[in-house]
């Protein structure tokens, strides 16, 4: 049972979203890639995720279109933080900020990593910042030519489902409960970006990071 405190997300809109469990969302025999477009995306929207999916033994590969040096080194600490090493990371070192010049090259980077036993997460499509919106579909047009499972997780979406949660497409939401040891690890992870360490607090807080299918 989820606790709720002022500011969050509340209400039915997403105390109803169904519960689910890692092995459901990487089922056994699974591969998870996550589709990041900067550095701490990844950790922010589905960090628990890539924690415990690497727990369950699952294989586990995280997609970076972007890459500020410095924040390279604070990647590879932060996935080390949820049990993950530096051969887990592909990193594309695409412009911050202009992606939308790069959706096709990107989108072909993305069919080229797909495994067909991939479980894909990638930001929500309307998560309001466009880097974000460009490696959605991007992604979306990989799962064109290599079509898998696929999860879209608000990252900036959630933020500002503070204010207005009606804008975020509920009735495709399902939610993963954080347990304690996997918070701690994502919170660990989350230190590990000095430059993003000012917003990290904002997203966790929640007890559960949530993913529309
Ligand atoms: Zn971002």
């Amino acid at each position: 049972m989820s606790t709720w405190v002022i500011g969050r997300p509340s209400g039915p809109a997403w105390q109803g979203a169904p519960e689910v469990s890692v092995d459901q969302l990487v089922p056994d025999g699974k591969r998870l890639l996550v589709v990041a477009p900067h550095p701490a995306d990844e950790i922010l929207g589905c960090g628990a995720l890539l924690y415990l999916a690497r727990r369950a033994g699952r294989d586990v590969c995280v997609l970076l279109a972007t890459d500020a040096s410095t924040r390279f080194i604070d990647t590879c600490a932060a996935l080390g933080e949820l049990g993950l090493g530096p051969q887990s990371l592909a990193v594309l070192e695409l412009p911050d900020g202009s992606l939308d010049r790069w959706q096709a090259e990107f989108s072909r980077a993305v069919v080229l990593t797909m495994r067909p036993n991939d479980v894909v997460v990638m930001p929500w499509r309307e998560d309001g910042h466009a880097d974000h919106e460009v490696v959605a579909q991007a992604v979306l047009d990989a799962l064109q030519v290599l079509p898998v499972p696929y999860l879209e997780v608000p990252i900036v979406g959630l933020r500002s489902a503070r204010s207005n949660s009606e804008t975020l497409p509920w009735s495709r939401a399902v939610r993963l409960p954080v347990e304690a040891v996997a918070r701690a690890r994502k919170e660990a992870a989350a230190r590990c970006f000095t430059s993003a360490a000012g917003c990290a607090a904002d997203w966790l807080e929640y007890d559960d990071e949530v993913f529309f299918h």
